[in-house]
């Protein structure tokens, strides 16, 4: 079979999906573009927002225009939580939760089912709805048990999955429904994965997860005790965590880090809201002053390094002195860049409880005002790295008649394109004329 995918969301998915289509491929099939026409085509979905829903329902009618007789197999986040609603669209065929879809290559040996469309979807891969009579926290089902999984998308980086699910339950948040409880590999399982990928000749490794800083909570190894035995493996460079909540990330990471031979000075950490009343109202579980803590003490070991947050505008029950405060933290902190997202309700969580509904369109303008901030923060960042000295690591995909690098602190350089540089690191003094584009890539 000719099979195409698509991936929606996180570097979790995209990590899952480069998994996925390698075993797919091992076993016969042909892997090609999603704008091609393809016999199946694999949609590896997101929930997170009403946006991301909506982006995975644009690429499953894509898919069908592009090719109306094709098998359209719906996996991940969003198929977990919406299962009967996605098997109404038309061509989807098959529908597979976060805890069936590693089922997929052994499905695709099953030709009688995938090359009938009108077979109905069979009952035992289905996913699991939430219930709609109690809806709120609702425990997850128990998911699979946890399969390290990694990408090998050009070659030069990887995303590996350390841990999935998540025991927080943030009120504004469906991914513990969508992926239940926390789980992760073992020590010897990541360490084994990131053999199989210096072996593949990668440089670095980006450790994904939902709630990465729960690594080995649930069998007594720690995410330090990690990060100090992957920093040992050869062949392997350069380590990114690609984001820790603010009170997991313990002073003793941040040390290790500053003082690692691999890992990158580059922390993702969710901040959601700069007002502790606010993140009250989320279930966070940490205040303004520890995030700073946190904050600071990554500049002052770390003069140079990159410190990016996730942000939610327009959380039920924020005043509009709490979004000021939150522009007003955020200025205040060692921050390069934001995530922003704009709230939605989830369907089954907890905030839809909240009485205090922020009207969408001043949700849309707190949207603005952060990405203004956002771009500002960027800007300083950037000009505060002028001159200096970064190894940037070259990455095959062309950009025009360019190729594009990132340096260790996360900053996106660009060269006239030459091969010769692929997978290579090489220490350069930054200038504003190397910055790459930023309407040439997202990250
Ligand atoms: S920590 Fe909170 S926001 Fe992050 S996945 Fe868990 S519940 Fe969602």
């Amino acid at each position: 079979m000719r099979i195409a995918a698509h991936t929606l969301g996180c570097k979790l998915n995209y990590a899952e999906t480069s998994d996925l289509l390698r075993r797919i491929a091992a076993s016969g099939h042909t892997i090609v573009d999603f704008s091609q026409t393809a016999d199946l085509y694999l949609i590896n979905t997101c929930t997170v927002t009403a946006t991301a829903e909506k982006k995975c329902r644009n690429a499953i009618s894509q898919a069908h225009r592009t090719n109306p007789e094709a098998q359209i197999a719906v996996v991940g986040c969003f198929a977990q939580v919406a299962a009967e609603q996605l098997k109404q669209l038309p061509g989807v065929s098959l529908v597979l939760g976060n805890d069936r879809k590693h089922l997929l290559p052994a499905l695709l040996q099953n030709q009688e089912t995938l090359n009938n469309q009108n077979t109905p979807i069979n009952p035992s891969i289905q996913s699991n709805p939430i219930n709609p009579s109690n809806p709120i926290n609702q425990p997850p089902q128990p998911l699979s048990p946890f399969t390290p999984q990694y990408s090998l998308g050009d070659r030069t980086r990887s995303f590996l999955k350390i841990q999935d699910g998540c025991d927080y339950f943030c009120t504004y948040c469906a991914i513990p429904l969508a992926r239940g409880r926390s789980r992760s590999a073992t020590i010897a399982s990541t360490l084994h994965a990131a053999r199989e990928i210096a072996r593949s000749g990668a440089r670095e490794i980006v450790l994904t997860g939902v709630n990465t800083g729960t690594f080995g909570l649930h069998n007594g190894e720690t995410l330090l005790d990690l990060l100090r035995a992957l920093d040992t493996i050869e062949g392997i460079a350069r380590y990114r965590i690609s984001s820790i909540e603010p009170n997991l990330l313990t002073p003793d990471i941040i040390s290790f880090i500053a003082s690692s031979r691999a890992f990158l000075p580059h922390f993702h950490i969710p901040l959601q809201a700069g007002s502790d009343h606010v993140l009250q109202l989320m279930h966070r579980r940490y205040t303004t002053a520890l995030y700073r803590e946190k904050a600071e003490l990554i500049h002052r070991l770390m003069p140079d390094a990159c410190i990016a947050a996730d942000i939610l505008a327009g959380f039920n029950g924020e005043t509009e002195p709490e979004f000021r405060s939150t522009l007003q933290f955020l200025s205040s902190l060692p921050i390069a860049y934001l995530h922003v997202f704009t709230y939605s309700d989830r369907p089954g969580t907890a905030a839809l409880r909240l009485p205090e509904k922020i009207p969408v369109a001043v949700r849309h303008e707190h949207t603005a005002r952060l990405l203004a901030l956002s771009a500002r923060l960027h800007r300083s960042f950037l000009n505060s790295q002028m001159g200096q000295s970064r190894p940037v690591l070259w990455e095959s995909s062309p950009h025009g008649h360019l190729m594009h690098g990132l340096t260790d602190n996360y900053i996106r350089l660009a060269t006239p394109y030459d091969p010769t540089l692929i997978n290579t690191i090489q220490t350069l003094t930054l200038t504003p004329s190397l910055l790459a584009d930023p309407s040439d890539f997202s990250d």
